[in-house]
């Protein structure tokens, strides 16, 4: 995170006036096994990354952490309201709802929740029965958890109940979605056995899904392995996520490294500016 922080401030650092207007230029060249390079550059300047920026969108990428927070005005949009599951007499869904009709109303951000049904859809047709148990949470509600929580606790932070503006909640984009004999149980690393959860982390990205607090990443995310918990990033970044192994947080360390050295090397402002993660100072 250290160097994460260093980025952000060589990017401060590094201002570009170049006013012109962005053109993409792809380069195929062979490789001398015939496979295909694909060099991306934006008026010249390379773009030095896994993933094109035309192929991530800033808000689905957003990274919301105890270092990071987001502000407290901040609601994703647009957001869409999940329908209540309704069963007919034999106990099918009718509705395609996810979540347990005796629940609150849930919301996520509309190409998440898109997502999401799909995700279950897909996982339904392979036996395994997932419910959406918690969704959007806004910094109101994120703040009444943690300073519940923390009165319970005789006011120390366990670290359970994630501080206001570092919630993945916030973004929209996080859900936590359980096997079906989960619903009424409460949460632990236990749920990683499930076929379910296998099956969720063996295909999220598929859907544009990570498992956003992996197991062995706990020291980098500073959150406890969530089997459940899982993140709306887009397929692309989802792919090269789940595929390298990483967390959000060094998913973006990479990112903004990329970042740095396109504007280092003349790139364009207006075109990464987006992308660039800033702090909210809510205090
Ligand atoms: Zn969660």
């Amino acid at each position: 995170m250290k160097r994460l922080l260093r980025g952000i401030a060589l990017l401060t650092a590094a201002v570009s006036f170049m006013t012109f207007a962005a053109a993409e230029d792809v380069e195929l060249t062979l490789d001398d096994t015939g496979i295909v390079l694909e060099e991306v550059s934006y008026n010249s300047v390379a773009w030095d990354f896994p993933i094109d920026l035309t192929e991530m969108d800033p808000e689905l990428v957003r990274l919301a952490n105890k270092e990071v927070l987001l502000s407290k005005d901040f609601i994703p949009e647009p957001l869409m309201t999940i329908p209540k599951r309704k069963t007919d007499s034999e106990g099918n869904n009718i509705n395609g709802g996810m979540n347990k009709a005796s629940s609150s109303e849930m919301q996520l951000q509309e190409e998440c929740a898109a997502a999401l049904v799909a995700l279950m859809e897909a996982a339904l047709a392979d036996g395994q029965k997932l419910y959406l148990k918690s969704a959007y949470r806004s910094y109101r509600t994120q703040n009444t958890m943690y300073y519940n929580r923390l009165e319970k606790n005789n006011g120390k932070d366990d670290g359970w109940v994630t501080k206001p503006g570092a919630s993945d909640h916030q973004t929209g984009l996080g859900c936590d979605v359980v096997p079906g004999n989960w619903r009424d149980r409460g949460m632990n690393e236990q749920m990683a056995a499930e076929e379910e959860c296998q099956w969720m982390a063996a295909n999220c990205q598929d859907f544009g899904f990570i498992i956003r607090y992996p197991e062995d990443k706990e020291d980098i995310t500073q959150i406890n392995y969530e089997p459940w918990h899982l993140r709306y990033v887009g397929v692309p970044v989802a792919t090269y996520i789940m595929d390298n192994g990483l967390c959000l947080e060094e998913f973006q360390e990479q990112l903004q490294s990329a970042i740095s050295q396109f504007l280092l090397n003349g790139g364009e402002r207006s075109l990464v500016e987006a992308y660039i993660l800033t702090s909210a100072e809510n205090e």
